[in-house]
């Protein structure tokens, strides 16, 4: 048996649990995320007593992890601080890329300096606008019957990032916090809006596909406040009127 101290990945990664109902889960969950090292749990609109006796008594020795969940009203707020959210699903959505082997994905969980696992419901998973929300999705393969059950699904993508063997470099990366990208993707939409880009219509599809190709970039944050002084640009430029030859020049400074 082997028990090396917690990977510096393992440290700063957040497991997120998207509004979980039975307390026994919520508890084994934090015991499986004990096995792999971690110890950030983030609950989301929790819709029981996280700390029941069913969950402390799952937990088993991760009582303590446990009690020192944060909980959050919203999933944006639980990823504010982070760098990568990494939604997990069961199902392969239509209306989305197709999710990811957890292997395919490591590199970019690894060289992340805050990352976040993103799970959901027991019953319905996590929905689109979650899913919107996290730039990569993963599923675990499984024979016909893919639904797993929650803590067990902590268990196995917890392993593929944290004990599965790789030799990818940790904490590599410095990309701009979710916080600063979910502004930039408002202030984009409202642009959107404002020049006649998109409508209330298309929005939510306009918004995925350029949240997709964005969040592609690995921006740092210098760079989403450099495109947000470009687009604070166009909304002044639209608001003096279009069609004006304009003498007047006010450029906006690039930080
Ligand atoms: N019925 C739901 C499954 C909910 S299971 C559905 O079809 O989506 C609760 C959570 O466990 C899921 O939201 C997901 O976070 C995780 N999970 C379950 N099975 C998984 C799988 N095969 N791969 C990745 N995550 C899975």
């Amino acid at each position: 048996m082997s028990s090396a101290a917690p990977s510096p990945t393992a440290q700063s990664l957040a497991v997120v649990l998207v509004s979980p109902k039975t307390p026994g889960n919520i508890g084994a969950a934090a015991r499986a995320m004990l096995n792999m090292g971690a110890s950030d749990l983030r609950i989301v609109a929790p819709r029981c007593d996280y700390l029941d006796s069913q969950a402390v008594a799952m937990a088993v020795h991760a009582g303590d992890l446990l009690r020192s969940a944060k909980i959050y009203p919203t999933l944006r707020e639980a990823l504010a601080d982070r760098d990568l959210s990494v939604g997990t699903s069961a199902r392969i959505r239509a209306d989305l890329p197709a999710p990811r082997h957890p292997a395919q994905v490591r590199g970019l969980v690894r060289e992340a300096a805050a990352p976040a696992l993103v799970f959901g419901p027991e019953e319905t998973g996590l929905i689109n606008s979650d899913l919107e929300q996290c730039q990569v999705t993963v599923r675990i393969p499984t024979g016909d019957y893919a639904s797993l059950n929650l803590a067990q699904a902590v268990l196995l993508v917890c392993y593929e990032f944290l004990q599965g063997q790789d030799d990818v470099p940790e904490h590599s990366r410095q990309t701009a916090t979710r916080e600063d990208m979910e502004a930039m993707y408002g202030h984009l939409q409202d642009t959107m809006h404002l020049i006649g880009y998109t409508d209330a219509v298309r929005g939510r599809h306009t918004m995925r596909l350029w949240r997709a190709m964005l969040d592609r970039a690995l921006m740092s944050s210098a760079e989403s406040r450099m495109f947000r002084g470009l687009l604070r640009q166009v909304k002044w430029k639209v608001e003096q009127g279009s069609g004006k030859a304009s003498t007047e020049i006010r450029i906006e400074s690039e930080e």
